[in-house]
């Protein structure tokens, strides 16, 4: 399997990190986890190209995390692909509803498969996958991809989800803000490391960065070195990992 971080910021620019994005691909299949602004753009700079991503799994519909998906519709249908599918938390149909109601020559252009998902198990593309809910200010979902990949969508750091991602090769978790700043939603990397410490997970990744968290590294991953005592590094955008 390959995971590649499209986009690793947030709702305020750096610059440096678009907004949330990642492909996961295995064999033929791939799969687009979350769509904010930026990740367009992204998807071609990775060579995976929006031709290539029939399928989008939202985590939740913040805007840093949908802004793109009409953009995706346009470069698709301009393109000549006839179809995308959309999975999501409940609301995810009437969130597509609505975005095409606003820009309603975009109606019709593409076949578009909506489906709604809750925690549990289920299939997306040819992947089988498990959602957990986390603890965000809208309703949230993380998604793990058997022993291989967990992607913690946006959350607060606590023991359940911590669980959730147990044994993983590969967890990508929200680490939103550094230790001194005051936050509800998110995780901070103190959090973070006392929710993960006990847990055997491969490597994490650090994502959903703000631009509070710009040359704060060295301190952050020292922050989680204080409980968790596992591989921890940033994620940055188009980096891909493999995992065997
Ligand atoms: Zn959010
Ligand atoms: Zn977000």
């Amino acid at each position: 399997m390959r995971i590649t971080f499209l986009g690793t910021g947030s709702a305020m620019p750096t610059g440096e990190r678009f907004q949330t994005g990642i492909v996961v691909a295995e064999d033929d299949r791939r799969l687009l986890i979350d769509c904010g602004s930026g990740v367009l753009h992204r998807l071609q700079q990775s060579g995976v190209g929006y031709e290539n991503v029939s399928t989008v799994l939202l985590t939740h519909h913040h805007l840093d995390h949908v802004a793109d998906l009409l953009p995706l519709m346009k470069a698709r249908w301009l393109a000549g692909e006839d179809h995308l599918e959309i999975v999501g938390p409940q609301g995810t149909k009437s969130l597509v509803d609505d975005l095409l109601s606003v820009h309603d020559y975009m109606e019709g252009r593409l076949d578009l498969q909506l489906r709604e998902v809750v925690a549990g198990e289920f299939s997306v593309a040819g992947f089988d996958v498990a959602a957990y809910e986390t603890r965000h200010s809208l309703p949230c979902l993380a998604y793990r991809f058997g022993d291989l990949f967990t992607f913690s969508g946006d959350s607060e750091a606590f023991p359940g989800l911590a669980n959730f991602a147990d044994e993983s090769a590969i967890l990508a978790h929200d680490c939103s803000f550094p230790d001194d700043v005051d936050v509800s939603n998110h995780p901070t990397p103190e959090t973070l490391g006392t929710a993960l410490a006990g847990t055997d997970i491969g490597r994490v990744y650090l994502t959903h960065l703000y631009p509070h968290t710009d040359g704060r590294r060295e301190e952050m991953l020292a922050s989680i070195g204080d409980h968790y005592d596992g591989d921890v590094r940033f994620a940055e955008d188009l980096k891909t990992v493999t995992i065997d």
